[in-house]
């Protein structure tokens, strides 16, 4: 019903995004659930087989690199709804191996970065008090790889997201150039960008001024999907608690913080 909380999960025709809308529509939390996915008929086919075990979810198409997309979910989410409660940001990409060159890192950054940062702006005016959005990062992403002069500016308790993307953009042009070594990034594109979502989490929540809304990042863990390999030791279930857990969190619980296995890191 249009009174219903509603959720949005990105890149959610497949892996732990599925899993994870698999887990918020469970008719006992009594969400609306909205199933997003760049490719509207792996989307409509995720929603039609959530449908075929009962589950009651909505469809929108979503690429997150595509502004155009975006304004477009988040006119429909304003004309249905007024508002929005639950935004999960899992779509995100990583090249295979150590793939490591400028269109590599131009894309990855784009997408993981660029694009979870485009729908939290775009979305945020949408947020609802008692609102929880959600980034799935990775452990992947470590500090530690970042030169100590990197790693000091990340952390700068006054760091807005303006000067995060312009370091964002530093990395693939550094990569462009073939200077990333000497500037202090490391020769891993996905961990940088996931460094780049983790650290925008800590910036949206210290940046929000509105009642009881609670920003976290996160990572699920090691996960079977098509980004892994059939060995990697959870499954998607496994892997959507952790960002569950953060989309449901209580009144008063944490904004701002990194959580992998359900506890704040
Ligand atoms: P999958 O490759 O199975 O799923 C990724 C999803 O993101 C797909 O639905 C994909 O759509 C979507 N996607 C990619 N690009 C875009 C885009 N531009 N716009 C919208 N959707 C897009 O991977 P996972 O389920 O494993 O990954 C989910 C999240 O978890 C990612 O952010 C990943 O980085 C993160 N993660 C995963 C880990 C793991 O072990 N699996 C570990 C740590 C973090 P399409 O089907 O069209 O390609």
């Amino acid at each position: 019903s249009s009174s219903s909380r509603v959720a949005v999960v990105t890149g959610a025709n497949k892996g732990i995004g599925y899993a994870i809308v698999k887990q918020l529509a469970d008719p006992n939390l009594g969400l609306q659930v909205v199933l997003t996915s760049r490719d509207e008929s792996r989307g409509k086919q995720a929603v039609a087989a959530l449908a075929a075990e009962g589950l009651d979810v909505l469809y929108h198409p979503l690429d997150i690199t595509k502004e155009p997309s975006i304004d477009a979910l988040a006119n429909w989410l304003k004309d249905r709804f007024q508002g929005l409660d639950i935004l999960v940001n899992n779509a995100g990409m990583a090249y295979r191996g150590d793939a490591f060159n400028y269109e590599v890192a131009k894309n990855t950054i784009d997408c993981n970065y660029f694009g979870t940062l485009a729908v939290t702006q775009k979305l945020s005016p949408l947020l609802r008090e008692g609102a929880r959005v959600v980034n799935v990062s990775s452990r992947a992403g470590k500090f530690s790889r970042l030169s100590p002069s990197l790693r000091e500016i990340m952390f700068r308790p006054d760091l807005t997201i303006s000067q995060l993307s312009d370091l964002m953009n530093d990395f693939v042009q550094s990569v462009k150039e073939g200077t990333w070594e000497q500037k202090g990034w490391p020769k891993q594109t996905y961990a940088v960008s996931k460094m780049g979502v983790t650290i925008m989490t800590r910036i949206f929540a210290r940046d929000e001024h509105r009642p009881n809304i609670l920003y976290n990042a996160c990572c699920p863990g090691y996960v079977r999907t098509d980004m892994t390999n059939p060995n990697a030791p959870l499954s998607p279930e496994q892997g959507a608690k952790t960002p569950v857990y953060l989309a449901l969190l209580p009144q008063g619980g944490a904004t701002g913080g990194f959580f992998a296995d359900q506890r704040q890191w």
